[in-house]
C-alpha cells in the first residue's frame, strides 16, 4: 500500500520513524506506540502508516484500516496483559472530545480500574 503523508503532522513523523516513539506494535498498516502523557498504566495509541485525519474521514475503502487498528489493539493488550483484566478503546473526535492530533489515533488505555463515564 503507497503510504500518505501529511506535511508537519506530528503521527506521520512518528510513523516515518522521523520522530521518535516508544513503539510497541508494527505490521503492514498500522503501528502502536506509548502515549507521551499516559492516561493509565498502559495507554498505547495505535495509527495509521497512511495519512486519515480522523474518524470522519475514513472512505469505504480505509475499513481494512479500521479493523487493522482493532486487531493491532487487541494484540497490544495481550502482550501488555490486560486482555483479562480490562482495557478501554477510545477514539476523540473532535473539539468537544478534546482531539488535539489530527492524524486517526485509537488509544488503549488499562492496567488500572477506568472510571464510567469518562470525564
Ligand atoms: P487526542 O487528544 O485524542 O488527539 O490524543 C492525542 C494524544 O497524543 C495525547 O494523549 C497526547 O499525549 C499524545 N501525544 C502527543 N504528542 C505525542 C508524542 N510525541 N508521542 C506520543 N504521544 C503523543
Amino acid at each position: 500500500m503507497a503510504e500518505q503523508h501529511a506535511e508537519g503532522c506530528l503521527f506521520c513523523g512518528i510513523a516515518t520513524g522521523a520522530i521518535p516513539s516508544t513503539r510497541v506494535y508494527e505490521d503492514e498498516k498500522v503501528i502502536g506506540f506509548r502515549d507521551i502523557n499516559p492516561g493509565a498504566p498502559t495507554h498505547v495509541l495505535i495509527i495509521p502508516r497512511t495519512h486519515i485525519a480522523g474518524i470522519n474521514t475514513p472512505e469505504a475503502e480505509d475499513s481494512a484500516i479500521l479493523s487493522a487498528l482493532v486487531h493491532a489493539a487487541k494484540q497490544i493488550a495481550q502482550r501488555e496483559g490486560i486482555a483479562e483484566s480490562g482495557y478501554r478503546l477510545v477514539w476523540n473526535v473532535g473539539p468537544d472530545a478534546g482531539q488535539s492530533v489530527f492524524h486517526l489515533h485509537l488509544h488503549l488505555l488499562g492496567g488500572r480500574k477506568l472510571a464510567w463515564p469518562p470525564g
